[in-house]
């Protein structure tokens, strides 16, 4: 199949102050396009091209063709990144079973935001940093470099923070912090807890309903 760069969910100017206009037309028109288009050109004529896009990351993990994972990977990861955002944002967490699981491994939302943000700013070079939910139901902040995804290792991705230099240099040059510290004024929320609640792992210890992920009624 041949991959179309996603709309973005909000218009170029939507996360002023935070992140420009023009950040968003470098970043997403021309970086993220850059890796769609180029992913489409090596998965031509390959086994690759009759895959999902969760596929081809999983796939080429799985058989090391770097170039065809570091464009696909880059491909899914700044779709999941943008919607990580809203110009809406409510800086509180509402879901109460997140707030809880939140609470069980942080010990409280701003302690999570505070791991978060240091291990983003520790990250050396270029990556992300992602909050992912693990098989065995608990919630773990980690750096991963380049390209590198969640769903190469079988974690749920939650939240993600761009941390290649392209995502902040134009509106904070080097200064990696400031940026990290707007990040969570735009935080959607409300992704963060549609990613949990959609999750077969969500539901390890819970008393949902696996086949409809709905809570049973008794
Ligand atoms: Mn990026």
């Amino acid at each position: 199949m041949t991959f179309e760069l996603p709309s973005l969910p909000y218009s170029m100017d939507a996360l002023q102050p935070y992140i420009s206009q023009r950040t968003l037309e470098f970043h997403y028109g021309k970086h993220h396009k850059n890796y769609v288009s180029k992913l489409n050109e090596l998965i031509r004529d390959t086994p690759y091209e009759k895959m999902e896009l969760d596929e081809i990351i999983r796939e080429s993990a799985h058989m090391s063709d770097e170039d065809i994972f570091n464009n696909a990977a880059q491909a899914w990861n700044h779709d999941f990144y943008w919607h990580c955002f809203t110009p809406k944002a409510q800086h509180d967490v509402k879901d109460s079973s997140f707030i809880n699981l939140i609470n069980k491994n942080y010990g409280s939302v701003d302690n999570l935001k505070i791991q978060f943000t240091n291990s983003a700013k520790k990250l050396f070079g270029s990556g992300w940093t992602w909050l992912v939910l693990n098989s065995d139901g608990s919630l773990s902040i980690q750096n991963m470099k380049n390209a590198d995804t969640p769903l190469a290792h079988d974690q749920v991705p939650l939240l993600t923070c761009d941390v290649w230099e392209h995502a902040y240099y134009l509106d904070y040059q080097n200064e990696r912090p400031k940026y990290l510290t707007n990040f969570w004024e735009i935080v959607d929320w409300h992704f963060v807890e549609d990613n949990l609640n959609k999750s077969s792992f969500s539901k390890v210890g819970t008393n949902k309903n696996q086949s409809t992920g709905k809570e049973l009624s008794s």
